[in-house]
C-alpha cells in the first residue's frame, strides 16, 4: 500500500482536483431530481464551463482573490458552479445553508465582512431584510430567477468566456470559511485553507466513503453545511464519481425509491434520516441491490439502524465521526470489523488522543477528552476574529473537540455524548448516547433525549425526553416498562428515572438536538419547584 499523503503541496487549489475531471467531455457529475420528478444530468465538462464563466464574470464584477462571498443555495448545480468559480478566482466561500434566517445572515456577513453573495430566488428576501446593515456587501447575485436590487445569475455568465486560468493559490490560502451548527452557543468561523481540503480529500474520501471512480453516490447534506463540503463536493466531484442531488425534501419512502432508481453505490446520510428509514414498514420491496457503502456522520449512530440496514439490504452503516473544525478524525473504515455502538478507530495519518484534564492521555476505558494534535493538517487554522475561542480550544498541543469518549482494549473510540451533555449522578459518570441508544430500541420509541436533571440528593439524575411512534400512547405503565428496557440494557444505575413525553424535541437547523435547551429547562424548573 502507498503511503497515505496528507499534506498538500505548496501550491495548491483544491477546485482543480474536480477540474481534471473535465478532460473527458462525457464523464457525468451531477444527477439531478425534484420533488416534482423532474431530472437534469450535468457532466464535469459543463460545470467546469459554465463555473469559468461565472469567474470571468465575478471578476468583472470586481470580486478578486481573498475576497468572501457567501453561498445560499438549495441543492442545485449552482451550488456547485458558484464554489468553483469562487475557488478558481482565489476567493473565500462562505458556505450558508438555505435555512438560515436574517438574523444569521447578519451575524455571518458582518462577522465576516462578506462582499458578495449569491442566493436562490425564494431565499433573496431574507437577505433583503438585513441588506442595509451588511456594510460590506456591494455585489448581490440571484439564482432561479430575478428579483430587484439583484444581478441574475444568468447575466453575469452571459457572453463570458468559457476558458479561465485557475488561481494558482498556496495550499495554505484560505478556501473556505464554514460556520459551526450552533448546537451549544453562537457558531464559529472555522478557517479552513486548500491544504485541509486535501488532507480530507486523502482520508474521508477513498477509506470511510470508500468513493470509486464511476460510482454514483448520494450524499445527502445540503449545501451551506460542513458536511456538504466533505461529501457531496470534495469527496464525490474530487474522485470523479456522480453525486446524486434531490431537491426535495426528505420523506422515508421518496429516499427508499431513489436509492433503487439510480442504483445508488453510496450512500451519506446522517443517523436520523438512516433511523427514520430503519423505523420505516416493508422495507422489503426496497432491493437497493447496487448499493455498496453507507456511511454516517453528525450525531450518535444507533445500533438499530446498523442491525436494520444489514438484515434487509446486506450493508453495513459504518460511523464517522468529524467536527466542522477538522476532518473526519475516527470512524470505522470500509473493510474494517464493525463495532455496534464505536464510532471506530482515529483514522489514519489523524493524531488524535483521549486526554485528562492535565492534557496527558487517560488509561485504556477510562472516559477523557477527545482531542488531536496541532500538527494534524486537517485541523482548522482557528476561528474567524475570534482569538479568545481559537485559544480556549487548545490544551498545550492538543485541540479538544468538545467532546467525551473512551478507548477499548482494540483501539476502538466510544462516544460518550458532548462534554457539556455529560451526566454525572450519584459520582457517576454518565454518557447520555448510551441510554438514548437503548432506548430508541424499544419499539414505541420513535426519538428520545437524555440529559442530566439537577436532583438534591444525587446531583444530577438521568432524564429522558421521548417521543413515541404513532401508536403509542403516553402512560405511567410505558414509563416502568422504558425504565425496565434500559436496566437490562445498559447498567441499572444508568436507567432514566424520570421519563417526559413530549412531541418534538428542540433542535438546530441542521437536525441535531439541543440538550442544552433541555437542560437549561430542567434547571429552571427544579429550581422553580424548590
Ligand atoms: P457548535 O460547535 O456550534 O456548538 P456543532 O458542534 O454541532 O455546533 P458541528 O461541527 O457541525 O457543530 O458538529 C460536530 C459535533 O457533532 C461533534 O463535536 C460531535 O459532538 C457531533 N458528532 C459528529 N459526528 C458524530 C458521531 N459520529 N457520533 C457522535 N457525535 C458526532
Ligand atoms: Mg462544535
Amino acid at each position: 500500500m502507498t503511503e497515505l499523503q496528507l499534506h498538500a503541496p505548496e501550491y495548491y487549489n483544491m477546485v482543480n482536483d474536480i477540474e481534471r475531471h473535465a478532460a473527458d467531455p462525457d464523464k457525468l457529475a451531477l444527477l439531478w431530481e425534484n420533488e416534482a420528478g423532474e431530472t437534469k444530468q450535468f457532466t464535469y465538462a459543463q460545470l467546469s464551463k459554465v463555473s469559468n464563466q461565472l469567474a470571468n464574470g465575478l471578476k468583472e464584477l470586481g470580486i478578486q482573490k481573498g475576497d468572501k462571498i457567501m453561498i445560499i443555495l438549495p441543492r442545485i448545480e449552482q451550488a456547485y458552479i458558484s464554489y468553483m468559480a469562487a475557488l478558481k478566482i482565489g476567493a473565500i466561500v462562505l458556505p450558508g445553508s438555505e435555512m438560515l434566517m436574517p438574523k444569521d445572515i447578519l451575524y455571518r456577513a458582518t462577522h465576516a465582512g462578506i462582499k458578495a453573495v449569491i442566493s436562490y430566488h425564494d431565499l433573496v428576501s431574507r437577505i433583503d431584510e438585513v441588506r442595509a446593515d451588511c456594510r460590506t456587501l456591494e455585489t448581490f447575485i440571484v439564482c432561479g430567477g430575478t428579483k430587484e436590487g439583484w444581478i441574475s445569475f444568468d447575466k453575469v455568465i452571459e457572453g463570458q468566456s468559457e476558458e479561465f486560468e485557475v488561481e494558482n493559490t498556496r495550499a495554505d490560502d484560505i478556501a473556505f470559511l464554514n460556520y459551526t451548527s450552533g448546537t451549544t452557543g453562537n457558531p464559529k468561523g472555522v478557517i479552513h485553507t486548500h491544504s485541509w481540503a486535501y488532507a480530507h480529500q486523502a482520508v474521508a474520501a477513498k477509506l470511510w466513503l470508500d468513493v470509486r471512480d464511476g460510482d454514483v453516490v448520494w450524499a445527502t447534506a445540503g449545501p451551506g453545511w460542513a458536511k456538504w463540503n466533505w461529501s457531496p463536493f470534495i469527496s464525490v466531484l474530487g474522485s470523479g464519481a456522480t453525486g446524486l442531488v434531490y431537491f426535495g425534501k426528505f420523506e422515508p419512502k421518496k429516499y427508499l425509491s431513489l436509492l433503487d432508481k439510480y442504483s445508488v453505490n453510496v450512500l451519506c446520510c446522517t443517523p436520523t434520516e438512516y433511523r427514520i428509514m430503519a423505523k420505516e414498514e416493508g422495507l422489503d420491496q426496497y432491493k437497493l441491490e447496487h448499493l455498496r457503502s453507507t456511511v454516517s456522520a453528525g450525531e450518535p449512530l444507533n445500533r438499530e439502524v446498523i442491525d436494520t440496514f444489514k438484515k434487509y439490504f446486506g450493508v453495513t452503516v459504518r460511523d464517522g465521526y468529524g467536527q466542522t473544525e477538522n476532518s473526519l478524525l475516527i470512524g470505522t473504515l470500509k473493510d474494517m470489523e464493525v463495532k455496534p455502538g464505536s464510532m471506530g478507530k482515529p483514522t489514519p495519518g489523524n493524531r488524535i488522543a483521549i486526554i485528562d484534564e492535565e492534557g496527558n492521555p487517560v488509561e485504556r476505558g477510562q472516559v477523557g477528552d477527545i482531542a488531536v494534535h496541532r500538527s494534524v493538517p486537517a485541523l482548522f487554522k482557528g476561528y474567524l476574529n475570534d482569538p479568545e475561542r481559537t485559544a480556549a480550544a487548545f490544551r498545550g498541543d492538543w485541540y479538544l473537540t468538545g467532546d467525551q469518549a473512551k478507548e477499548d482494549e482494540d483501539g476502538y473510540y466510544f462516544f460518550e455524548g458532548r462534554s457539556d451533555d455529560i451526566i454525572i449522578s450519584s459520582g457517576y459518570t454518565i454518557g447520555p448516547f448510551e441510554v438514548e441508544d437503548a432506548l430508541v430500541k424499544h419499539p414505541a420509541v420513535k426519538e428520545c433525549a437524555v440529559v442530566a436533571s439537577p436532583d438534591p440528593v444525587r446531583g444530577s439524575i438521568v432524564k429522558a425526553f421521548v417521543i413515541l411512534r404513532d401508536s403509542n400512547a403516553a402512560s405511567e405503565a410505558l414509563v416502568k416498562e422504558l425504565q425496565e428496557h434500559v436496566k437490562n440494557i445498559t447498567a441499572p444505575y444508568k436507567y432514566p428515572r424520570e421519563i417526559e413525553f413530549v412531541s418534538e424535541l428542540p433542535k438546530t437547523t441542521s437536525g441535531k438536538i439541543r440538550r442544552v435547551e433541555l437542560r437549561q429547562a430542567e434547571k429552571a424548573r427544579k429550581a422553580a419547584q424548590a
